[in-house]
């Protein structure tokens, strides 16, 4: 294999010693989020208790041998973890515990991410774009952000990407075709069971899904409660949270952000809204988006329905109860 050429990457991965951690970073190293002629470092984060299994982690990847890691670093140290870094993957948060309540765990949270957006702010390289996928991801987003006011608006996202793969393949499985065939599958809204998985603007094979399923009660029923409770089926058969798909999302975010999205098709991504669709300006709510590699914008001209409307409008009103509980949080 040619040695690689160009300089290498910094990519943070912070809750590192994790599960979703653990299934993600042996394909970054791979090349299989920034391709096969980019090299990467490493700058993994985690909790002062966490360390030792973090240097588990890292021996392990140096057992890879593999020829496009030029380097891991490990720290407890927010300000070493984010320096110089292009790719700020907030995977790391503090888990919900008995007895908590939604309330409790933005504020555990808060204390997390304020210090990490302001690492961020002080450190990263000029291109940093940081993808949050520790929950709650689309209010831990807007808090790092919020102290972050420097790092352009666009740089930010919360990670909805599992959610419209999910879609996708029951669309696929219901439809008996290939998953290929299915494309703009949006999901609106949070990242919790009031998102809109929204099979009316999906095509499959380039036709309308409503039209090639045909059974308007599976779409509007099943299909949606399948997609928004499908984390806690996994929970309940696997006894572990599905860390190896999250971690497929979290590769696929990267790409589609980095290389862009095919011509007419769109990724599902939580992006600090500027209004689109009657969101409030600033929210960090899940759009389908159109990238080119260097910028993206929210697709736009889709219509929704009385029920869908409905739909946004609920996962609307808890992004904005989520933001009222943390405003004290935000700068
Ligand atoms: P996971 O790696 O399984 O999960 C990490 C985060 O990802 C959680 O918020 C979790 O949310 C979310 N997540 C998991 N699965 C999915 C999914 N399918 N779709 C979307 N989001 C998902 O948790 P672990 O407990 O294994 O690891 C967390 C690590 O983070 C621990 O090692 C801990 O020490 C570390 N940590 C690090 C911090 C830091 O680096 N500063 C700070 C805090 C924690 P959900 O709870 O909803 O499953």
């Amino acid at each position: 294999m040619p040695e690689p050429s160009s300089a290498p990457v910094h990519v943070t991965v912070t809750g590192a010693a994790g599960q979703v951690a653990y299934a993600t970073l042996f394909r970054i190293a791979a090349g299989e989020m920034l391709g096969p002629d980019t090299p990467v470092v490493l700058r993994l984060l985690e909790v002062e208790p966490a360390m030792d299994a973090l240097e588990g982690v890292a021996m392990e990847l140096q057992d890879g041998a593999f020829p496009l890691l030029a380097d891991v670093v490990t720290t407890s140290s927010a300000e070493t973890a984010f320096e110089g870094t292009s790719w700020a993957l907030l995977l790391g948060a503090s888990p919900r515990t008995a007895g908590m309540e939604r309330g409790d765990l933005l504020t555990a949270n808060a204390g997390l991410f304020a210090p990490q957006g302001r690492a961020i702010a002080a450190g990263a390289a000029a291109d940093v774009r940081v993808l949050v996928v520790g929950n709650p991801c689309n209010t831990n987003c807007l808090i790092a952000a919020s102290h972050a006011p420097d790092v352009p608006r666009d740089r930010w996202f919360a990670m909805t990407r599992l959610d419209e793969n999910r879609a996708k393949a029951q669309l696929a499985h219901r439809a008996g075709v290939s998953v290929a065939q299915v494309t703009n599958t949006a999901i609106w809204g949070n990242h919790s069971a009031t998102q809109y998985p929204d099979a009316a603007h999906a095509l499959i094979g380039g036709r309308p899904a409503p039209e090639v399923i045909a059974d308007d009660a599976w779409l509007d029923g099943e299909f949606v409660s399948v997609v928004q409770q499908r984390g806690a089926a996994i929970v309940a058969a696997r006894g572990k949270s599905s860390a190896g798909s999250a971690a497929s999302g979290v590769i696929d975010s990267v790409r589609s952000i980095a290389e862009g999205t095919p011509e007419g098709d769109w990724t599902s991504l939580g992006v600090i809204s500027g209004g689109e669709y009657g969101v409030p300006e600033g929210l960090v709510f899940s759009y389908p988006v159109e990238s080119d590699g260097r910028g993206w914008k929210v697709a736009e001209g889709l219509k929704h329905d009385a029920a869908a409307q409905r739909r946004l409008d609920a996962t609307i009103e808890e992004l904005v109860k989520e933001r009222e509980g943390v405003a004290d949080l935000l700068k």
